[in-house]
């Protein structure tokens, strides 16, 4: 494990929720939304209203600028999120999950808490200098954002889509080579 259990869920969490604009959308739905919720089971505030959805939707672009930042413009990006809610970070432990921390009150809004604990994840980044764990794919026309969590650093591709598209590539580039 390269950071703590929740910080990994919320920086994974982030990323799904980033990549979920590239074309096709796969957030268009409230059901689309619930999968999400559901996935990284999350607890709190749901409104199920399509502000609810629209509000998630219209925040990606802004997770997407941070989790491909560089470290100086990411540091802004977290203090910015962090003031905007006015969090207070406190030690919770719920269902399953032994401490970690929540910065804002359950009650309060899904899109505003999912800033916030993208931002409170990236303080471990931030911190831990490993702002290379994350990057964008390495397909050439792919825009997904990778989060590297592997020991030996090795991940290249947002998804295993891609990774296979370009092994298979590789391997008819070499097969008409030969
Ligand atoms: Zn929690
Ligand atoms: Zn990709």
């Amino acid at each position: 494990m390269v950071f703590a259990h929740d910080t990994e869920v919320s920086l994974q969490a982030a990323v799904t929720l980033a990549n979920s604009a590239l074309a096709p959308d796969t957030l268009r739905t409230i059901e689309d939304l619930d999968a999400f919720y559901r996935e990284y089971e999350y607890t709190g505030r749901r409104d199920h209203s399509s502000a609810e959805l629209d509000a998630v939707r219209s925040m990606r672009p802004r997770l997407r600028e941070l989790l491909t930042a560089s470290r100086e413009r990411a540091v802004e990006i977290v203090n910015e999120m962090l003031s905007d809610a006015q969090a207070v970070p406190q030690l919770v432990r719920h269902g399953q999950w032994d401490w970690h921390v929540h910065a804002v009150d359950p009650g309060s809004p899904l899109p505003s808490r999912l800033c916030v604990e993208t931002a409170m994840a990236m303080i471990d980044v931030i911190r831990t200098d490993e702002m290379s764990r994350l990057g964008v794919c390495a397909d050439d026309d792919c825009d997904g954002v990778v989060l590297d969590l592997s020991r030996n650093r090795s991940r290249r591709f947002c998804s295993t889509t891609c990774g296979n598209r370009n092994a298979v590539a590789a391997y008819r580039a070499r097969q008409s080579a030969s």
